[in-house]
Parts: C-alpha cells; sequence; structure tokens
C-alpha cells in the first residue's frame, strides 16, 4: 500500500458555523474520520500545518506547506492538501514553482460545503484525491475536485457554490474520476468499464525523471495585480509604484493598453521598467490569452526588457511565477529566462 502524508490547512471542508460564520474548527484527523473507506486506499500520516480560512493564506504559507512536504518527501509517495477553495488555485500554482518536477504527486483539494454538512462535496474530494495520489501515473502539482484532475498551473476557481467550482484554463484535464476510478486522457472516450493500464510514455518519463524534485525558498511578494477598466488612468500605477517590485497588468482583449490624452499609460509602464521594476501583461479575458502583436493599442510593449508576457497562463499562476521568479532573480535576462520557461505545462511553449 502507498503511504501518503496529508496535510491539513483549514478551509470550507473543515470548516463548522461558528457565530459570525463558516470558520475552521476541524482537525485533519477529525476530516480523515468521516471517510472510514480511505483507510482502504493507503497508508498515510495527517499533519495539520495550520487551520485558517484560505482567504488568510499568504506567500509565507505557501513556503511552510512546501516546506512540509519536502521535509517529508523521502517517506511518502504522495501528498495531498486540505486547503480552502477560495484561494486554492494560487497555492496550487506557487506550489508548482516552489516544488518543480516532483516524481511524487501532490494533490490539492477541499470541498464547498464543509465536512459535516449531509449533503457535503468532501467526502467525494477527500477520497478522490487520495486515490489520485496512489496512482503511479500521479506526479507533480495538481487539484483534484468534483471529479476532476486539474494541473496545478491551470487552476481557476469560477464558482462560488457549485461543486464544480474549478475549471482548468487554457489546458485539457489529464484526467477525471469516476467514482474510483481514475481516467487518464489518453483513454477517455474509452469505455470507463475498461481496465485502466498505465501509459506506456508515463513509465518511460517516470524513469528518466529525477528522483528529487528541484525546490526553491524564495519569494519576492511585492506583486500586484490591476485591471484596467475605461476611464482608469495611469495615476494608478504611480500610486503602486513605491510599494511593488512587480505589476501584473490585465489589459483588454487580446491585448489593448489604452493611449489617449487622459490615459498616458506607456510612461507609466516605461516608468517602472526604467527603475527595475516589472511589468506583466495578461489579459482580463478568461481564455485564450495574450497577443500584444494583434493590435497597435498593445504593440508598443513588445520586446522590452522588463516588460513580461503572460501568454495563456492565469492570472493565479502569474502572480505565483511572478514572486517565484523575483525571489531567484531581478537580472531582467534570467528573469525573462525563468519567466518564459514553462513549468508545470503552466504556459504554451511558443510563446
Ligand atoms: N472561504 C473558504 C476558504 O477558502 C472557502 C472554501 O474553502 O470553499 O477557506
Amino acid at each position: 500500500m502507498k503511504k501518503i502524508l496529508i496535510v491539513a490547512t483549514g478551509g470550507t471542508i473543515a470548516s463548522s458555523a461558528g457565530s459570525h460564520g463558516l470558520t475552521p474548527t476541524l482537525t485533519g484527523e477529525e476530516l480523515v474520520g468521516y471517510v472510514p473507506q480511505v483507510r482502504d486506499l493507503c497508508n498515510f500520516e495527517i499533519v495539520q500545518a495550520m487551520n485558517i480560512d484560505s482567504t488568510n493564506m499568504q506567500p509565507n504559507d505557501w513556503l511552510r506547506i512546501a516546506d512540509t512536504i519536502m521535509a517529508a518527501y523521502d517517506d511518502f509517495d504522495g501528498f495531498v492538501i486540505l486547503h480552502g477553495t477560495d484561494t486554492m488555485a494560487y497555492t496550487a500554482a506557487a506550489l508548482s514553482y516552489l516544488i518543480q518536477d516532483s516524481p511524487k504527486p501532490i494533490v490539492l483539494t477541499g470541498s464547498q460545503q464543509p465536512m459535516s454538512n449531509p449533503f457535503t462535496d468532501a467526502k467525494l474530494n477527500l477520497y478522490q484525491s487520495l486515490l489520485y495520489a496512489c496512482q503511479d501515473d500521479s506526479s507533480d502539482v495538481s487539484v483534484v475536485f468534483d471529479g476532476r484532475v486539474i494541473v496545478g498551473t491551470r487552476a481557476h476557481k469560477q464558482r462560488t457554490m457549485s461543486f464544480n467550482a474549478f475549471t482548468s484554463v487554457n489546458y485539457p484535464l489529464p484526467a477525471i474520476i469516476r467514482n474510483d476510478r481514475v481516467i487518464r486522457e489518453s483513454h477517455m472516450g474509452m469505455s470507463i468499464e475498461k481496465d485502466n493500464p498505465p501509459r506506456k510514455e508515463s513509465h518511460l518519463h517516470s524513469i528518466l525523471r529525477p528522483r528529487r524534485p528541484r525546490v526553491y525558498h524564495e519569494l519576492d511578494d511585492h506583486v500586484v495585480v490591476l485591471r484596467l477598466t475605461p476611464g482608469l488612468g495611469p495615476e494608478v500605477l504611480d500610486a503602486l509604484f513605491a510599494e511593488f517590485d512587480a505589476v501584473i497588468l490585465e489589459v483588454f482583449g487580446i491585448g489593448g493598453i489604452p493611449e489617449t490624452d487622459d490615459a498616458h499609460f506607456e510612461k507609466a509602464i516605461l516608468g517602472w521598467t526604467s527603475v527595475g521594476k516589472y511589468v506583466v501583461m495578461t489579459t482580463q479575458v478568461s481564455e485564450e490569452g495574450l497577443d500584444l502583436g494583434v493590435y497597435e493599442v498593445g504593440s508598443t510593449y513588445l520586446n522590452r526588457p522588463r516588460i513580461l508576457l503572460g501568454g495563456d497562463m492565469t492570472t493565479e499562476a502569474l502572480v505565483a511565477k511572478t514572486m517565484w521568479v523575483l525571489g531567484q532573480s531581478n537580472d531582467p535576462r534570467k528573469a525573462a529566462q525563468l519567466f518564459y520557461q514553462p513549468i508545470n505545462h503552466d504556459r504554451a511553449s511558443d510563446d
């Protein structure tokens, strides 16, 4: 039987009703007690890293979770993190950068309803996360939620109430899970009654893969996201200037940044990059990504040092990746090289 470390951090899954609303109270031990079937899946140990609403999750907490995993890495076959859904996509992305190319699966899950709710989604999410973490073919960081496996850098919380809370942005699901059967992407469309043998290429990949991941410990959390809206002027960039090392600009459409008498963004943007700060461009449209080369209102920003292009990445992954990149280097060439290198499928590799 595989040995899995369950890292409990709080979230709705662990919550009960307090006088001011839901708040995490249940421990990891108590949560697993609700799903006795997991004892047939694997051997496990539980560590309570924290017990918080993920609204309060900070970059330092990402580092603590990564440290918890790495301290136990050699002793376990996989890791399941019980986490609030609200910032799960950020944590999944952050762990993808902090623990890269992990041959062992690191799975995040949570629920839309508390474990103690009679109609909860927590039981199946916990069970299926452990099931996925026990599979020989599983590796790297992913979110398992509502029967879907989403690559850790591609998850986005799309719904506040429904059980299918997460979508995978600009990237296919590597697997789905029906009851207690994991159906890999290569087998989707085939009858789920058929057996699901491991893919040959996965075996090869796992043989060629280093046995330990690359691990990082530094993040620069002075990163802010700014969504452009009609009427917003570049003064907002000046107001953010002192506090942040990088701004992630969610621009219009495939790549539009206003340039009018009232909104002279170019000067403000180049003001950031000329003093060693970074501007990361992404789109506020939820699917298909950025291409600044299409319109004149974007093309000014192509091939500029310290202006980084988000391509088809999610904003959550851009936040975590920018923090990771700037935690490693402020040299514009090195930063660009780290930024554009695809990690855990976070961006299409042809940018
Ligand atoms: N506020 C909760 C959290 O993110 C929501 C959830 O877990 O579904 O911790």
